[in-house]
């Protein structure tokens, strides 16, 4: 995301004030994390993540830790528009390629459908579109 785009998107709402545009503004941006396959990548290569300590820089490699049985693994997280951006303090964290919401220490019965849906459904529009929809699905579904 670049600063110049998210001055256009405020632009863009001062004049037309439409959500809905916004939105597809936001879509449209350029990004790598866009596509499905570069999230569900994210979470298969390790990563190198540093303390953030001033005088003494310490780093380590991490690998994404939960097992594929939990409810939230790199292809559900994925799909729910998440990518792995550990950080030395929560090292399960992933963002939204959309959103930017960050969300860490997973449990087994999380579901990352409805977690983004939860937090996110009124601002994101993947979390509105992509996991909302899961959501009614699941819903009707039982
Ligand atoms: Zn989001």
């Amino acid at each position: 995301m670049c600063i110049a785009g998210s001055v256009g998107i405020r632009v863009v709402r001062h004049v037309i004030g439409s959500k809905a545009l916004i939105w597809i503004l936001q879509l449209n941006f350029v990004h790598a994390m866009e596509s499905l396959q570069a999230r569900v990548d994210s979470f298969l290569k390790s990563k190198r993540i540093r303390k953030a300590a001033k005088s003494n820089s310490t780093s380590t490699t991490v690998k994404w830790s939960h097992p594929a049985s939990f409810n939230a693994n790199p292809q559900t997280l994925a799909e729910a528009g998440f990518y792995w951006a550990p950080s030395w303090e929560d090292r399960d964290s992933v963002t939204c390629f959309l959103c930017r919401k960050e969300l860490s220490d997973w449990n087994e019965e999380d579901d990352p459908f409805q977690i983004h849906w939860e937090k996110c459904g009124r601002s994101c529009a993947w979390a509105m579109l992509r996991c909302g929809l899961s959501q009614d699905i699941a819903d009707d579904g039982r």
